[in-house]
């Protein structure tokens, strides 16, 4: 199929882009990488009157560390993460997350602002960046404001986002040095959206653990203080504390009733904390 008409716009700047969307009043909708809002112009899911295309706003496309953060632009792809072109304050963990999403060609052109925006449960940001910690900024006419991860993907393919907002980047923390990085994530063949994801950062030294259990059918499950997963605290033993029967009531309490599911998400979920601790 091929999408309705619609009128484009390509601004100059980030504060045109913004004021074409304030003065759309919902009629128009931001194209990024197009690798999912392009499917969903064909299939007319979505049929705006107008599209704004940012791809050209340099503005959204900085990479710096400040603040012992790493402030990525929302036009980052995938491949510019995978092939180290942004500095990597996560020691390997995010690089190894791009270079896993989809196939080359997608990772080319697909944006992280992209991703998180289009809020897929499926998709691998929306975990990783959760369990990783990062916040992002939104940016309107009004101003900007800034929630983390966890906040701002509210249900299946829904965000934050408000009438007028405009991803404008993302701040992932610098990962201490005692910090340990797992994910894993189950998919019917390599390059396919996953059906089970887990993402852990564990640090014994500092007795604290984020967890993340993705891929189900609404936001993810984000366990920002996990200890109860290993048995009431985390030490250097947390791989022999975890606690399958703890993570499948988790599971269950956030509505997940097939049995089979919860299986694939306690064993994905083990797979993160084993790579962590290996
Ligand atoms: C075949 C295929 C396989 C894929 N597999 C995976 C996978 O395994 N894992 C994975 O994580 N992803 C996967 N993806 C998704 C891909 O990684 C892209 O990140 C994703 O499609 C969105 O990024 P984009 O830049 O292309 O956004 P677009 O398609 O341009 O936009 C997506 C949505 O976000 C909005 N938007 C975009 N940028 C902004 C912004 N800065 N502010 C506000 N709103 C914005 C758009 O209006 C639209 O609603 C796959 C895609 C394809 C086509």
């Amino acid at each position: 199929m091929k999408p309705a008409p619609f009128a484009y716009e390509r601004p100059r700047d980030l504060d045109a882009a913004l004021s074409m969307l304030a003065a759309s009043n919902g009629s128009a909708k931001i194209i990024a990488g197009g690798q999912s809002l392009g499917p969903m112009l064909n299939l007319r899911l979505v049929q705006p009157e107008l599209i704004i295309d940012i791809s050209g706003l340099t503005e959204l496309k900085r990479a710096d560390v400040s603040g012992g953060e790493l402030v990525l632009g929302a036009l980052v792809t995938h491949a510019d993460i995978e092939d180290g072109r942004t500095a990597d304050v996560t020691r390997g963990a995010m690089r190894a997350v791009a270079a896993n999403i989809a196939y080359r060609a997608v990772r080319n052109r697909g944006t992280i602002g992209g991703s998180l925006s289009h809020a897929d449960p499926a998709a691998d940001w929306i975990s990783a960046l959760a369990a990783l910690g990062a916040r992002m900024t939104l940016r309107s006419c009004a101003g900007a404001r800034t929630m983390t991860i966890e906040a701002f993907v509210v249900g299946a393919l829904e965000s934050a986002l408000q009438a007028g907002e405009i991803v404008e980047s993302i701040h992932v923390p610098t990962r201490s040095a005692s910090a340990h990085w797992g994910y894993a994530k189950s998919c019917r063949k390599t390059g396919e959206f996953a059906h089970a994801i887990g993402a852990v950062l564990i640090d014994p030294a500092a007795a604290t653990a984020r967890v993340v259990i993705g891929a189900i059918d609404t936001a993810p499950i984000v366990l920002t203080d996990a200890a109860g997963l290993f048995g009431g605290r985390i030490a250097a033993d947390y791989k022999e504390r975890f606690d399958a029967g703890i993570a499948d009531a988790v599971l269950a309490k956030a509505g997940i009733d097939d049995v089979v599911q919860r299986h694939i998400h306690v064993g994905v979920l083990k797979r993160a904390v084993q790579e962590a601790a290996a």
